[in-house]
This record gives structure tokens, sequence and C-alpha cells, in this order.
């Protein structure tokens, strides 16, 4: 489903990404690991187009992302068939990005309604089977900030999933909450990936990574330097970089 091709990003003399080229088939759970600063996050961004391109193209489903070609070259894609085109990608970040101002259930149905122009109705609805799914269909009604990490990262979930993206993409979900915390997220993303959710997963959990990913891609200074199984990858690194994260981390 997505497909990046020669990625490359900089923010001013910095190279960030340096040229990068990743699949993800439709259904399968990549985990994207690396030391911080290696262009984890801005990889992401560049994904949905949060961040413009130097050079290179993502493509989901073929479609390119964030252009279109006019007279032999590419020019950036208006507001609005970004959002339509953002509107494919779910993301959760490390941060809890709730609305503050709005309830459980009105976060999850802001953006089926404003975006997609669904009915009150059938968005509430769904928002109710979503907070179902994530176990927090009685917090319908809660306001963030009288939810625990956990549950306010649960409820992003179920907003991003409110969409039907075409693949989720996580930043660092878990690394914000408390340990006692982690593990409620965890199991909402098991199960998402066990349900064939595509995702494209930024994690220092090596356990999740190894249990849950199909795949598993190690970057470091914007280049993957090794990627495969993630039993392989996680267990069994190549590389010496690789081999130096991981036993840090763990
Ligand atoms: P972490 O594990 O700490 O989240 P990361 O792998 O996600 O790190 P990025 O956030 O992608 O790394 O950052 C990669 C590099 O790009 C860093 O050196 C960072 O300082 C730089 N960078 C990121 N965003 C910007 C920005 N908006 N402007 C300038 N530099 C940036
Ligand atoms: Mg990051």
């Amino acid at each position: 489903v997505l497909r990046l091709r020669d990625v490359h990003k900089s923010y001013g003399r910095q190279e960030v990404l340096r040229g990068i080229d990743l699949d993800v088939a439709e259904g399968e759970v990549v985990c994207l690991l690396g030391p911080s600063g290696s262009g984890k996050s801005t990889l992401l961004r560049t994904i949905n187009h949060l961040e413009p391109l130097d050079r290179g193209a993502v493509f989901l489903r073929d479609e390119l992302i964030g252009y279109r070609e006019s007279g032999g070259r590419l020019v950036e894609l208006g507001d609005r068939e970004l959002a339509g085109q953002r509107a494919r990608f779910g993301m959760v970040f490390q941060g809890f990005n709730l609305f503050p101002h709005m309830t459980v259930l009105e976060n999850v149905v802001e953006a089926p309604i404003r975006v997609r122009r669904e009915s009150v109705a059938t968005a509430r609805t769904r928002a109710v089977d979503l907070l179902t799914s994530v176990g927090l269909a009685d917090r319908a009604d809660a306001y963030p900030r009288h939810l625990s990490g956990g549950q306010q990262q649960r409820v992003a979930i179920a907003r991003a999933l409110a969409m039907s993206p075409a693949v989720l993409l996580f930043d660092e979900p878990t690394s914000a909450l408390d340990p006692e915390l982690v593990g409620e997220v965890l199991d909402v993303m098991r199960h998402l990936a066990a349900g064939g959710m595509t995702m494209l997963v930024v994690t220092h959990e090596i356990t999740f990574a190894r249990d849950v990913a199909d795949r598993a891609v190690f970057l470091d200074h914007g280049t993957i330097i090794e990627q495969g199984p993630a039993a392989d990858v996680l267990e069994r690194p190549r590389e010496r970089r690789t081999r130096e994260f991981l036993t840090h981390v763990r």
C-alpha cells in the first residue's frame, strides 16, 4: 500500500533523510527503530506530507502523495487535496493530542463529521463502536484531562481509526506513558495488527516489535541501515550500529 522512493529531507544544511526506500504491504506491521535524531519522526511526517520532500516520492495505493504532475514538473497540491490525502493516514503521536475542550466522543466524531461530512448519527454510532473496541465506551462523555495517559492514547487511536485510514502511523505512542499504562496501549495496537491493519510504528518497545511486527527497519542518520523480519533484526542484527542501539534500549 505504501511506497517510499529515494526520500530526501534536509533542514537547512542538515540532511535528515538521505534517500529512504521503504515498502509497506497491505496488512503489514513495520516497526521503525533508531537512535534519537536518526530521522524517524521526520520520516513519518514526510509520509503524510506534513513535511514537503526535497527529493523522491511517496505513494499510497499508487497515488503520489503531496504533489501532482503538471507539464513534466511536480507541483505541490492545494490545501483541500492535501487534507483529503492526509485523511487516509491515521496518525498517533507520543503526546496526547486530543482536543482538550471536547469530550472523548466529540474527539472521535470531529474529523468524520467535518472532513468526511458524515451525519452526526452515523459518526456517533461508529465512534461508540470504536471506543468499545479500545475499552473506553464508558468514558465517552469524559474530558481528556480526566483520563489517564493510557486512556487518552487509546482515544487517540480510536480517533485515528474513525477516518478508516489506509495506514496507521505511530510515533512512539507509549514513550510518554507511565510504565504501568504502556501495556494497555500496546494491547490495543496488537489487536489492530491481528485484525489486519497496516501499521508503521516508531517504537522503542523491542518486545512489542519482536512479537507483533512483520518487519523491523533500523534507521540511523537518515539511512536505513538494516531491515528484515523483526525476529532476525532484533535477535540477530547483522550491523554493528543496530547491535549497539539494541543493547542500549533493552
Ligand atoms: P527521537 O528519537 O528523538 O524522536 P527522531 O529519530 O524522531 O528522534 P527527528 O525528530 O526526525 O528524529 O529529527 C531528526 C533530525 O532533524 C534532528 O537532528 C532534529 O534536530 C532535526 N529536526 C527535526 N525537525 C526539525 C525542524 N522542524 N527544523 C529543524 N530541524 C529539525
Ligand atoms: Mg521522534
